[in-house]
């Protein structure tokens, strides 16, 4: 008993810290108004202040719109705000001033379950879990069917991949899909994204570097997607931003420039340093 009593009273404290957090949960509640999103064509950030503790802005006052289909890249230094940019554009925080709107429709009003098959979000490291190609493509949506899963496997190159594997679809990844090649991680990452074809694809450029035939592969699925959704891509290569229509520089939560790269590169000092201070140096050597 005494023993029993010790390591309870050991494990109090945590369990204050979890009720203060749950109550905090429970405070945080979002609202959601139901409305339906048929599709996204235009986003638009109005005037967006967002911050993690109260009064200090992570972003200041972003406004920007982006228009359906276009290449959108993000770039800036680490810590500048583009996670959580991309955060608030996928609806998983809220501004703490300002709005976030797809065509014109607050976030807020919008049915969250809707949301992300129409905005879909590949991140930096791929989450893979140990099973199949095909259930990792499925990933949880027991409605996706094989020829959904095949179709998105084309969309992102994956299906030369899928059909020289021994059991194609049914195939093993390994643990964390180690049995796969970095671009084919990738490319799995991108097929689990498109399945539902969303209009909106937001990916977290990984920054290991792929061997140049895989970084041609992946340049060449998001070049062939940008015909058919919005693609916006948190760049970490220069390559990349030479495919986006237009590139945002977020720095110290500020969208410092947003213009195609050729106009960045004319006239804007924090593209430069930019390129600089992300460790990324025009192909020219300027
Ligand atoms: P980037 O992706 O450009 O590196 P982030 O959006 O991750 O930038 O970070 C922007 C700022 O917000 C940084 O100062 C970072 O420390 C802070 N930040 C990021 N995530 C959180 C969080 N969950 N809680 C508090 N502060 C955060
Ligand atoms: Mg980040």
């Amino acid at each position: 008993l005494q023993v029993a009593s010790s390591s309870i009273q050991a494990t109090l404290p945590y369990h204050a810290t979890l009720e203060q957090r749950l109550a905090e949960f429970r405070e945080g509640a979002r609202t959601d108004k139901g409305l339906s999103v048929d599709s996204i064509e235009h986003i638009e950030f109005h005037d967006v202040t967002f911050e993690y503790s109260a009064d200090i802005p992570v972003l200041h006052n972003m406004t920007f719109s982006i228009g359906p289909r276009e290449v959108v890249g993000i770039m800036g230094p680490s810590g500048g705000g583009k996670s959580t940019l991309v955060q608030l554009l996928l609806g998983l925080r809220e501004p703490t001033q300002g709005q976030v709107l797809f065509d014109g429709v607050d976030v807020g009003s919008l049915a969250r379950a809707e949301l992300p098959r129409k905005m879909t979000f590949v991140p930096q490291d791929s989450h893979l879990f140990n099973g199949t190609v095909e259930e990792n493509i499925r990933f949880m949506r027991p409605g996706v069917t094989l020829a959904q899963i095949e179709a998105a496997c084309r969309a992102a190159n994956l299906w030369t991949d899928v059909e020289g594997f021994d059991g194609g679809l049914e195939r093993q990844v390994g643990d964390r899909g180690d049995r796969l090649s970095g671009g084919q991680k990738q490319r799995l990452c991108i097929a689990r994204a498109l399945v539902e074809r969303p209009d909106v694809l937001i990916l977290d450029e990984p920054t290991s570097a792929l061997d140049v035939k895989s970084e041609q592969l992946v340049r060449d699925t998001l070049t062939e997607l940008s015909e058919s959704m919005s693609v916006i891509i948190i760049a970490h290569r220069l390559s990349t931003l030479e495919f986006c229509d237009r590139i945002m520089v977020v720095q110290a939560g500020r969208a410092v420039a947003f213009d195609t790269a050729e106009a960045l590169e004319r006239d804007s000092e924090f593209f430069r340093e930019a390129l600089a201070i992300a460790g990324m140096r025009s192909a020219e050597g300027r």
